[in-house]
């Protein structure tokens, strides 16, 4: 079998309106490239699930086409993860399959990764008919990540991307169960380029990301490269109690200068102040240790090689 340069992993989760449509175009595409292929076809539904019944029909009557089968849906970032893990070729590319993400893009893609480039990320410059809220929030989410995270992501990058062959195997060393690929690609590093696209509407039927999924996915990306909430909490401790010291010079005026008693409420606020403030701080301190075991906890390689110069040597 001749080496496999290109894989294409796919996650699926009830696509059966678009996955026919989806593949001829990007098997048109991909034939055009001369590059040899594979397409990796995740199913991220119970067995039985309608998707699965098309994916079977597709991978048999092409011997290109790989089909992963999850047992149930274990959502899309975990699908990503399975087909990479099963990726072949020297490059893996990742697309959705509901034609949001133009198959058109991928011969610049390939162009990038033989420039030299072993990760290509894609940037939405908008997605046709999306609501102009959820454009609003994904654009604030940005722009928080961008304030407080440990990694630069860069803004609106979607889960459109090429990585090359080192770059897969970098990513495959990570093992955490949150996964959010987008901080996680910007995380292993290597040498990147992002191309800009325009999204198109999806082809058929209704997106899997509800509010309540879309919100949940912020917060892993959040809570996995940010400790900036747990931070906010001691700087809200420090905060409150430096207050109740402006308070306690009320009350020391009264007890040095004042000739009147001193008002009931003033001891009372300035303790509640001072306490729930060194409160708040201990409950950030703690909150740091637990994010350290939460670290400790992800197993994340200490690092990844890119390559080992002068090994021949030793
Ligand atoms: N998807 C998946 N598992 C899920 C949700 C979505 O594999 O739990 C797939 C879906 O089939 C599509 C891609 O992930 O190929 C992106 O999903 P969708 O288009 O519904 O999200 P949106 O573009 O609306 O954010
Ligand atoms: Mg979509």
């Amino acid at each position: 079998m001749k080496n496999i340069e290109i894989s294409i992993v796919v996650p699926v989760y009830k696509e059966e309106e678009v996955i026919e449509e989806f593949y001829n175009k990007l098997v048109k595409v991909m034939e055009a490239t001369k590059f040899s292929f594979e397409i990796i076809f995740i199913n991220d539904d119970y067995p039985d699930s309608s998707t699965m019944v098309v994916l079977k029909k597709i991978c048999q009557r092409d011997p290109r086409v790989l089909v992963i089968g999850f047992t149930r849906n274990f959502g899309h970032q975990i699908a990503l993860t399975a087909g990479i893990d099963y990726a072949r070729g020297e490059a893996v590319i990742m697309l959705d399959s509901d034609l949001q993400h133009p198959p058109d893009l991928i011969p610049d893609l390939i162009k990038a990764w033989k420039q030299g480039y072993d990760v290509v990320y894609t940037i939405r410059q908008d997605v046709l008919g999306e609501p102009a809220l959820k454009k609003l929030f994904s654009k604030l989410f940005y722009l928080m990540m961008s304030k407080i995270s440990d990694v630069d992501m860069g803004f609106n990058c979607a889960d459109f991307r090429l990585i090359s062959r080192k770059a897969a195997d970098g990513f495959r060393k990570i093992r955490e169960n949150t996964r959010f690929i987008r901080g996680l690609i910007s995380w292993i590093g290597y040498k990147k380029t992002s191309l800009p696209f325009i999204a198109d509407q999806r082809y058929k039927g209704k997106s899997k990301y509800s509010l309540r999924k879309n919100l949940a996915f912020a917060l892993d990306g959040v809570l996995s490269f940010s400790n900036f909430p747990i931070r906010l909490i001691s700087f809200m401790g420090v905060l409150i109690s430096s207050i109740s010291f402006i308070y306690i010079l009320r009350v020391a005026y009264y007890v040095i200068f004042a000739k009147e008693a001193i008002p009931d409420w003033l001891p009372i606020t300035t303790i509640t102040l001072f306490l729930s403030g060194i409160q708040m701080l201990m409950l950030g301190i703690i909150g740091e240790y637990v994010a350290k075991i939460f670290t400790e906890t992800k197993n994340r390689p200490l690092y990844l090689l890119d390559k080992i110069l002068g090994e021949e040597r030793a």
